[in-house]
C-alpha cells in the first residue's frame, strides 16, 4: 500500500513521544510574558481621573468613589464585556492598573461577573 512505508516510522514514534497537550486544568497551563489576564487594582494609587473608563472600548470598567470624606475609589470590571485589549492599564497616569496572569474567569452566573478588582 502507497505510503505505509512512512507511515509505520511515523506511529511508532507517536507511541513513545510525550503528548503536546497538557492534563489541564490538573496542569497548571502555562502563561506567555506580557499575558493580558484580568485586571488588578491598587486603590491607593488610584486618583479617580476615570481615563480608564474613557478609554475602555467595552465600558466594562467602572470606578466609583467609595468615601463621602476621602478620595477613595473602587474599580468594578464586567467581565463578560472586557475584551483585555489593555488599554485602561496603558492610559492610567498611576498606573494602578495592572493585567495578572489570571485567565480562569468563566461563570454561569452573569451578575457574578461584575467584580470590584
Ligand atoms: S485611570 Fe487609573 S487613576 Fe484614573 S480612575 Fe482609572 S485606575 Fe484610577
Ligand atoms: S482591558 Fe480593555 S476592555 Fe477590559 S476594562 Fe480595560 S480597556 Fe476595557
Amino acid at each position: 500500500m502507497k505510503g505505509t512505508g512512512k507511515m509505520i516510522p511515523l506511529m511508532l514514534r507517536m507511541l513513545v513521544k510525550k503528548p503536546d497537550t497538557i492534563l489541564y486544568p490538573a496542569q497548571k497551563a502555562h502563561v506567555e510574558e506580557h499575558f493580558r489576564g484580568a485586571l488588578k487594582f491598587d486603590q491607593a494609587l488610584c486618583i479617580g481621573c476615570k481615563l480608564c473608563m474613557r478609554v475602555c472600548p467595552s465600558a466594562a470598567i467602572e470606578i466609583e468613589r467609595v468615601s463621602e470624606t476621602e478620595k477613595v475609589f473602587q474599580a468594578y470590571v464586567r467581565m463578560d464585556r472586557c475584551i483585555f485589549c489593555g488599554q485602561c492599564v496603558d492610559t492610567c497616569p498611576k498606573k494602578a492598573l495592572e493585567n495578572t496572569e489570571n485567565f480562569e474567569l468563566a461563570s454561569t452566573d452573569k451578575e457574578s461577573l461584575r467584580k470590584a478588582i
